[in-house]
């Protein structure tokens, strides 16, 4: 692939000026998308007129706008993410969801299976090693298994999850826990739209934000340089 011209390149989480939020925003840097990607910025209009996908964004932006409220000592937060994905899903007029969650966190999606049902939706549930496929299938070797050698294990199973969500038509997915690229297949397969309420991490308690607060000093290890492999 030929790589793009470096001013072209887009780089917004370098910027020393973000002004696209503002009525500034045509004094953006040289790079600044708002400026030399017009033509996908018009063109993505086009899908924001599609009446599912207006109705998708303008429910998701009142929810934003619903987070937090002013109040005299200042600008507070109102909504934990579990009720802004619930409110959401009201919003939208969903009935019955889809929760595709992670072994290793089958607690949380058991407590989540409990709030959702309890707040009126028809929740359908699936579990990462659903359909009990093992890991041999896609090449995993005894010495690969988590448990170690000699013992079952099913692969954790993001398309099958999917597709069984899919199957049972959910009309909105909520990922609890998936591991890192089991989440990416899931979020690939599935046809109703997908949030997520808990990201895995397991050191940080599901909290990846954590890795980055403490890059600086007790994690700074995670800013070391080094080349990708050739
Ligand atoms: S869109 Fe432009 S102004 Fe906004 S963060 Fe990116 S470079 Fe900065």
């Amino acid at each position: 692939m030929e790589r793009k011209a470096m001013n072209e390149k887009v780089e917004c989480a370098s910027c020393p000026k973000l002004v696209c939020n503002s009525k500034y925003h045509d004094q953006g840097p040289p790079n600044c998308p708002t400026k030399t990607k017009r033509d996908i910025v018009e063109r993505v209009l086009a899908e924001y007129n599609k009446p599912e996908v207006y109705e998708f964004a303008r429910q998701a932006s009142i929810q934003e706008f619903e987070g937090q409220i002013d109040l005299p000592e200042g600008r507070t937060p109102r909504h934990p993410r579990i009720e802004e994905v619930i409110q959401f899903a009201k919003k939208m007029g969903y009935r019955k969801l889809g929760v595709a969650f992670c072994g290793g966190l089958m607690n949380e999606g058991a407590m989540l299976n409990t709030i959702l049902k309890n707040r009126g939706f028809d929740v359908v549930s699936i579990c990462c090693k659903g359909g009990a496929v093992p890991k041999e299938t896609i090449g995993i070797t005894e010495e690969q298994k988590v448990q170690g050698p000699g013992v079952w294990e099913s692969m954790c199973n993001p398309i099958t999850q999917a597709e069984i969500l899919n199957d049972e038509d959910t009309e909105f997915n909520i990922v609890v826990g998936l591991c890192v690229g089991h989440d990416s297949l899931f979020f690939k397969y599935a046809k109703a739209p997908t949030t997520v309420l808990i990201v895995k991490d397991r050191v940080f308690g599901h909290n990846p934000a954590a890795g980055l607060y403490l890059s600086h000093s007790y994690y700074r290890k995670l800013l070391r340089k080094e080349p990708l492999e050739s």
